[in-house]
Parts: structure tokens; sequence; C-alpha cells
């Protein structure tokens, strides 16, 4: 039967039901309609998949069944290599497809936009056409096996403090050509199944509410005929979702204003239409899942263990190499550092994954002789510090294993600083005294402070390398393999330096004062040195660059291995544009292209150009008429190739707030005036929320100072969550202050969805907040 016909028999309750999920990650089954449910899972570098029988949550931390762990977007990223990445995709459909899983909630594309950001670990890049380009291939990858895909978080998500009803307050040039590219990109090329929409407000909207993104930028401009599922719990007001697009409604079980949709519907104020077409999505859909997922199949532990590691070997950056790398077999190598018996190789959060198996790196370097210098949590004392010395003295060469543990970034809070723990610094400082050999191997999902960089010779960044850790470092180090890849993010000497550094921590609303200029378009144009620039990557061998031509529009040139051994290079483009004008940036990446080259070999490469590698957005894209500089090389401060090319664009007119101001100049850091002028309109904080306006979209930890209710809910549920910490409140502990950012800083619409309880208990407790404590009771009696 066709859907059209299944949903004219529906009654409208049904229709309604239909678009909320079963529980927490299924859709609704009708077998009296025939309409068949499918499972939905994280996640974006391995499944997370949990027994409905068992606990189940959207923060990673009740178990899952054991599946690939591949390296998360940190590290891919840093490959630049779309064939790896499609491979990856097609990695975990496979095991989506033993598992019976339908819907694969990834990936993960929004921008770093801050290096705090405890969720940049998830993320690709600061770049939007690399984090586009990346992502579209890794939908691919999903999607060829009939797996469907969820790109997320649709859109503006780019801090995790009061991640779930923070506004994200921009202007309409930086909404497209920075946060809005890379899911136009990846929605048009990778052509995924589902978008997931963010728990932010995008200029005071709701993302579900958001008609501008969901319907008239998504469907309308970019031609996504799928569906939109929300972000656990992000549902905002059900009716104005209906409108916007929003189709599917997770996790289900609440019933969340169900009965007023209808109510709407009956007295005319939503059309009908609008659930139809939701219900018609969810449908097809389960069809989908249901045709693609009847077959037996068993996936390769093996040869999905192999593809982690090959991944984890081309995306490792080596930052810095004073000719010791690669290692000898015959010298003598002492391995120090927790972390070389217990890596991190992926975040905390929702995308945690049980791995299969995991290669340690100690165990990968047999011949090493051992110290751990530092507890789990990085933790050091004089003696594990001696231990260290007296090892790193013993042997020729001393690799120190350090990072980021896992306490220091997570899903549901942002870090604090860019700094390693204490003891890791220690341990670098000691060993590195005691051994003039020092390498470092560096984990972390993110930016870290590398002030120590000088002490040591040679530094190999492995961001979170997934479980084939061990055996990607021990070769990378002995190099049986050739480290290729490049940063996807600027690496800033401080923090201070980063252009958000003053108006990005601890802000419930988030505003995007810097405008486009984000990562290496910021440290470009203020001409701020930065530790390692985008795009940068030692290798083992050499290349060399020459030949560029332009012809139409098609770039050409020539790569040649200079050095003694194969590898692989990242050819990027940079397109600069012309001066005067509308402010830009002084460039920016508009293509890039990875190839494998033997020793004395070289490769010609392409790059096809096309009107959006010179369009900025002016009331929709437009090319300015003027000589653009294109420039090629292997980072973005290294660009030996340049040539120029005149396009017979139109004329751009420059706003009257732009001469003198930051965005011209980029000096200094955008004041919140410079940024209201870009803008367009003053920008008021929002009002604290006050005792008796208290809405569902408010949380327990933003009521409780004016509420006695609220506050007694906060100390139940930090009594309640410390009991799985051994009565702990341990606020350093990330999967304790997860949770209680998850459950006392979510809104009571999102605690009333995720807790799947139907009703008027969250209703209750919030008229009760309000001051109308009887009203309230009878609420929550009646529930
Ligand atoms: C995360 C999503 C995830 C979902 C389900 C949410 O908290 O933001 O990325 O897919 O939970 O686990």
């Amino acid at each position: 039967m066709k859907n059209k016909d299944i949903i004219e028999k529906m009654t409208l309750e049904d229709k309604i039901a239909l678009c909320s999920g079963e529980n927490f990650w299924e859709s609704k089954e009708m077998k009296e309609y025939n309409i068949p449910s499918f499972f939905m899972c994280d996640g974006p570098h391995g499944l997370r998949k949990q027994d409905l029988k068992e606990a189940t949550d959207m923060l990673g931390i009740n178990d899952s069944i054991p599946s690939t762990c591949f390296p998360t977007a940190v590290t891919t990223a840093c490959s630049w290599d779309t064939k790896l990445i499609k491979d990856i995709g097609d990695a975990i459909s496979k095991e989506a497809l033993e598992n019976k899983v339908g819907l694969v909630l990834g990936p993960g594309v929004n921008i770093k936009r801050d290096p705090l950001c405890g969720r940049n670990f998830e993320y690709f890049s600061e770049d939007p056409y690399l984090a586009g380009k990346l992502s579209s291939k890794f939908i691919i990858g999903l999607e060829q096996n009939g797996i469907a895909s969820s790109i997320k978080h649709f859109a503006f998500n780019n801090q995790e403090y009061s991640r779930f009803n923070s506004d994200s307050v921009m202007d309409e040039r930086t909404m497209r050509e920075i946060y809005l590219t890379p899911f136009e990109i990846a929605i048009k090329e990778g052509k995924p199944s589902t978008v997931m929409c963010a728990y932010n407000k995008i200029n005071g909207v709701h993302c579900s509410d958001s008609k501008m993104l969901l319907t008239d930028i998504l469907r309308e401009e970019w031609g996504f005929d799928g569906l939109v599922v929300t972000d656990w719990g992000a549902m905002n007001d059900r009716i104005e979702g209906f409108r916007a697009g929003c189709d599917l409604s997770m996790p289900g079980g609440s019933s969340y204003l169900e009965k007023e949709v209808a109510e709407a519907i009956d007295n005319g104020h939503l059309s009908e239409d609008y659930v139809d077409a939701s219900a018609d999505r969810v449908i097809e859909l389960g069809d989908r899942a249901k045709k693609n997922l009847k077959d037996d199949f068993v996936f390769d532990r093996d040869i999905h263990h192999s593809i982690a590691v090959g991944a984890a070997e081309k995306s490792a950056v080596l930052l810095k190499n004073d000719n010791i790398l690669p290692l000898k077999k015959e010298q003598k190598v002492a391995v120090i550092g927790h972390m070389a018996k217990y890596p991190r190789y992926q975040g905390s959060g929702s995308s945690h994954v049980n791995p299969t198996r995991i290669s340690i790196p100690l165990e990968a370097m047999p011949n090493s002789i051992y110290a751990s210098g530092c507890d789990e949590k990085g933790d050091t004392t004089k003696d594990l510090l001696l231990k260290a010395k007296e090892t790193a003295q013993k042997a020729d060469i001393a690799v120190v294993f350090v990072g980021l543990p896992d306490r220091y970034e997570s899903e549901g809070f942002d870090r604090d600083n860019i700094n390693m723990p204490e003891g890791h610094l220690k341990i670098i400082e000691a060993v590195a005294k005691a051994n003039e050999n020092t390498i470092v191997v560096l984990f972390s999902g993110s930016v870290v402070d590398c002030s120590w960089e000088d002490k040591v010779k040679s530094i190999l960044y492995m961001g979170l390398p997934g479980q084939g850790v061990g055996k990607a470092v021990a070769n990378l180090l002995y190099g049986h393999s050739n480290p290729s890849g490049k940063l996807a993010e600027s690496w800033p000497l401080t923090y201070s330096d980063c252009p958000t550094s003053k108006h990005y921590l601890n802000r419930k609303n988030a505003q995007y004062r810097e405008g486009i200029y984000v990562g290496y378009r910021y440290y470009d144009k203020a001409n701020i040195k930065v530790r390692w620039p985008f795009g940068y990557g030692l290798s083992y061998t050499s290349f060399e660059y020459s030949d560029l031509k332009i012809k139409d529009n098609i770039v050409s040139l020539t790569v040649k291995n200079v050095g003694k051994m194969s590898g692989s290079e990242v050819v990027q483009l940079y397109i600069s544009p012309p001066k005067g004008g509308l402010h830009r940036t002084l460039k920016e990446l508009k293509g890039f292209n990875k190839v494998y080259i033997e020793p004395g070999e070289s490769k010609n490469i392409e790059f096809a150009l096309n009107e959006r590698s010179f369009a900025i957005w002016d009331n929709g894209w437009t090319v300015e008429k003027g000589t653009y500089t294109i420039m090629v090389g292997p980072s973005s401060v290294d660009l030996p190739l340049k040539t120029t090319t005149h396009i017979e664009g139109g004329e751009i007119n420059v706003p009257t707030w732009q001469k003198d101001s930051w965005y011209e100049n980029v000096n200094g850091k955008p004041t919140k005036e410079e940024w209201e002028s870009m803008l367009g309109r003053k920008y008021e904080e929002e009002a604290i929320p006050k005792k008796g306006s208290f809405t569902m979209d408010n949380s327990c930890i933003e009521m409780m100072d004016q509420s006695l209710i609220m506050k007694l809910m906060f100390k139940a549920t930090e009594t309640f969550i410390s009991k799985g910490f051994g009565w702990k409140k341990d606020y350093s502990n990330p999967e304790f202050r997860m949770m209680i950012a998850s459950s006392a800083g979510s809104p009571l619409r999102n605690l009333q969805i995720s807790s799947g309880i139907k009703g008027q208990l969250f209703n209750g407790l919030l008229d009760m907040a309000n001051g109308h404590f009887f009203r309230g009771i009878v609420k929550i009696i009646k529930n």
C-alpha cells in the first residue's frame, strides 16, 4: 500500500503519535497500518547500540554491545582522506546491518568555533569546506549499504554550556558562510536520509521550531527530501515543530504536547497536512529499514579492526621532528606515561563505544622499558617522576605518552582552559631533562597548550585514535607507516589568542561576535602567530610543488616525492579574494586532494573550481568582480604555487558600518558594540528568568535560587546521581558533571521527553516553581 493510502486510513491521534518514538531508541510500530519501526543509535565513530531491556541513556554511560571503535572525527579529519572516511562509514553501516539498526546518528559536522567546546572531538574542523566534504563521504559510505545516516546537530551548536536552551546569535553572512556551509555541502553531496535538529535556538527561535532552518533553507533551498529528527529531547513547541518541518521527536514515550497538536488541528490553528507530511517521512524510513535489514549479516571483526588501525595511521599528525623519527630497530626505547598502557582513544558522551578490542601502545612496542610517570587522572608523585627519569636515562630514546585524560573534555560541558594535567607537564619536563632524545605522543580531542614544545625533539599527535591506537602508534614511530595527517584546526600559542576568548566561556547565549573570522580566517587576517597552523603536518619524506596552471575552471599542478620514503601528501588549494569591497578573509580553503606518491615519482593533480569557490554571502551567494589569487601548497601558511585569475562578477555594496570597524581591520577582539553594528540591531542579554514567569524551557538549575521545590529537586538529583559515584558529589568527574548538566541543567520540557513520562508531572512542578503550589500539587497527583 502507498504511504498516502496508509495515511488516509490513520486516525489523527495515530498520525501524531507516529511522529514521536516508541521508546528511547525505536520509532513506533503500528501493526494495524502495517507500519514497521526502526532502531536508531549513535554514532559517529562506531555503533553504540544499547539493549532496550537494560538501562538506556543518551550520555554513553550505560553499556552497549561491542562494536569497532574507529577514530573520532577530530582524528579522521586530520587524514583529509575522503576514501578513508567513506570506508569508515561503510564499515559502521555493516555493523548496523548486523545489529538491525536502521538509522545511525552521525556524522557531527558542527564547526569548531572555540577550542574549549567540550564536544569538539566529535566534529571535523574549523573550516566549513573541509568539514562538509569529509562528512559527505562518511554519509555516502553509511548509506550505500541501505543504512540511514543523520547529519547533526543542525545547526549553530558550538558550545556545550547550556546546550539545551542556549541561543546562538549571529548575522546572516556568518550563518551562511561558516556554520551552514558544512551542512549544505554534506546534504547536497552526501544526501543523508535524515537531519538531526539541534537543542539550541538560532536568533531566539529553537531549531526544532525554525521554519527558516528546517523548511526554507533545508528543504526548499538545498532540496533535502528526508526526515528531520530532533536531538534527544530537543523538541520545543510540537505545534511549531510540525509547521517548521520537524518530523520525529525523540526519544519517545512521553506523548509530549500531542494532545495540544490534535486540538490545534481541530480548531484550525494547524493544518493536518503538516502532520501527514511528517508521518509520511516516518513511514518511509521504517519501510526502508525493514527492506534493508531483512537478511542476516555478520561483519568481519578483524577487517574492521584493521580499518581502525589504518585510519589512526593515516590521520596522525607529525607536529615536530628534529631528525629523530622514525625510530631504528636497534635503539633502546623507554616508554613513559600511564597513557601508553591506558591510551585515551575516544571521547565521553553519546558517542562512547564499547570496543571489540584495544591495541595497547606499550604492548605494540614489546622491546621497550616502561614507567607510568603518573596515575589515571594525570597526577604524579616524586616517586613516579623519579622512576620515569631513571627509566628514560637507561634508553637511547624516551617516548612520552601524554594528553587529556577523560575528565578534561566531554559532551555536556566545556573545558575551562586548554591546559594538560600538571602531572603530564612534569613528566615531559623530567624525562626531557633525563634524555635529550625525547618524543611526545599526544592524545586529545582538541587543542592543548604545548608551550613545552621546545623541550622535546618530536611530537606525534594522535587525537582520539580509536581501538587501533597501539599498533598505529608503533607503526608510525618505527616508520612502517609514514605520517600524512594535517591539522584540521589551528593550534594557537595560548587560549587568549583565540578570537572568541573574551566572549565564549560560560555564557548561556552565544554571541558570535567574531563573525566569519573563525580559526585560520582570524589568525591570518589578524596576523597572529599560531603554534601550528591549519593544514600543517610533517612527513618522513618531502614533496616538491611545480607547474601551476589554470585553464578555464581547472587548476593543475605537479607534486613530486623528492625524499626517500613513499608517502601521502595533502595538496591544499586556497583562494585569496580581491582587496577592497566587502570585508573578507585573506584566504579560504577551496580544494584538497590526498595523493600517495613513491620516492622519485611525480603526480599531476587537478582541481575543478566553480562559482561557489569565489562566492560570498550578500543576501544570496554572489561573486564579486576582481582578481583572485589561487594558491596551492602543503599547509595554509606554506603555499609555494600562486597564480591569479580575473573573474567578471558583480559589484557588492559595502555597508556603512564597515569602515575602520573590527571586521575590516581584525585588530584586538571584537566588542559588543562593533558586533551590534554588523548585526544591525542592539543585542539584549536574555533576562534572568524570574519566579512567576518560569517556563518549561527553564532548568532546575536556572530556577533553584528562587524556588524551594527546584532547590529540593536539585539536591535530590545530585544525591541520586552521586549514588553511582560512591555517594561522592564529584564535579571533577566528567560523567558526574555531564549527568548533572543533562538532568538538573535540562529544561523541564526536555526532562519530560527524555524521561518518557506522560502527563502533567513537569507542568505541575513548573506551577510550584512559579509559586502556585496547590495548582501544581493537583496536577502532580492527577498525573
Ligand atoms: C546528543 C546526540 C545523540 C543523542 C542520542 C544527545 O544528547 O546530543 O548527538 O545522538 O543524544 O544519544
